[in-house]
């Protein structure tokens, strides 16, 4: 396995008790009996991932960067974009200024609100910003919604790319049908120059995924995540039998490991790179194109040195 190749992990979350505020504050507030049974999901969820409480850890800024920094020098990994829960992402915002090279921030805007594109011009071009990330089911918008255009518009102009979340997702206040991948269809169309990323291969709308690769250029796909939706096709898939199908359509430019690592008593969920490693040795990936994969391609979205 070449463990010398560099990783940029495109999809990591700060999870802390300051981050989890900024999100609640945000976030609509949950009556009382879909509050239990939002509790009732996600400790259904931690049992069958046997993932660990997702209470945060109340850390400052300084000890949460040193604590992933530490990580990744334990586990090979040179840097990691860091997606926000809410907008304006401040906790973030200083954290990743700890060390901005190697802890990469992405933004959070409202796109259908007025000004919204130019909260997205001051966040990238003045407080340190690399990206934008939209979670349109728990945002409630489509994707393909004009209202959004004047943010698509202006993250093309500043070449900021987009993460989107689609399909299934652990947050209780969701709604699926803003989750269809297809939204993302006119927006690739309209916005050729801005660069577009579909988190987890659409998870769960994975057909829908591979059939914007036929039509849009500018649309790339993160591998991230445990896998959960796998389990929910008429016929399951595994990791390999995902990034085999994507390496197909997409091609090597096109697709970025991601961990979706976030909480501090899990860690780095360095056996998701691992297997991503072998995965790729498997299917005799030239090791130029586990460079792109493991890191190069989301670099050069970022327009940093790889
Ligand atoms: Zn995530």
């Amino acid at each position: 396995m070449r463990a010398n190749i560099k990783v940029l992990d495109c999809h990591m979350h700060l999870l802390t008790a300051d981050t989890q505020r900024e999100a609640l504050a945000w976030l609509p507030p949950m009556s009382p009996p879909v509050a239990a049974a939002a509790r009732r999901r996600l400790g259904r969820y931690e049992r069958e991932q046997n993932v660990p409480s997702a209470q945060p850890a109340d850390e400052t800024v300084a000890a949460a960067a040193g604590r992933w920094l530490s990580e990744f020098d334990q586990y090979g990994v040179t840097a990691a974009v860091f997606l926000p829960l809410a907008p304006r992402p401040d906790t973030l915002r200083r954290f990743a200024a700890r060390q901005p090279e190697r802890l990469i921030p992405f933004t959070f805007v409202n796109p259908w609100e007025a000004g919204a594109d130019k909260i997205l011009e001051e966040d990238i071009l003045q407080r340190g910003f690399r990206g934008l990330k939209l979670y349109p089911s728990i945002q409630g918008f489509h994707a393909s919604d004009e209202r959004a255009y004047a943010v698509y518009a202006q993250a093309e102009a500043l070449s900021c790319p987009i993460l989107f979340h689609f399909g299934v997702t652990l947050d209780y206040r969701s709604d699926l049908r803003y989750s269809n991948p297809l939204d993302l269809h006119p927006v690739a169309r309209d916005f050729p120059g801005l660069a577009l990323v579909v988190a987890h291969a659409g998870a769960g709308f994975f057909r829908e995924t591979l059939m914007l690769a036929y039509h849009c250029a500018n649309i790339l796909v993160d591998t991230s995540g445990s896998g959960t939706w796998m389990r929910y096709l008429p016929r399951p898939l595994t990791r390999r039998d995902v990034v085999e199908r994507l390496l197909d359509v997409f091609g090597p430019e096109r697709i970025l490991y991601g961990s979706d690592s976030r909480h501090a008593s899990e860690g780095y969920r360095h056996w998701l790179l691992r297997e991503h490693r072998e995965i790729l040795e498997t299917l005799r990936v030239p090791e130029d194109d586990q460079r792109k994969i493991l890191g190069g391609n989301m670099a050069r979205l970022l327009q940093i040195p790889w």
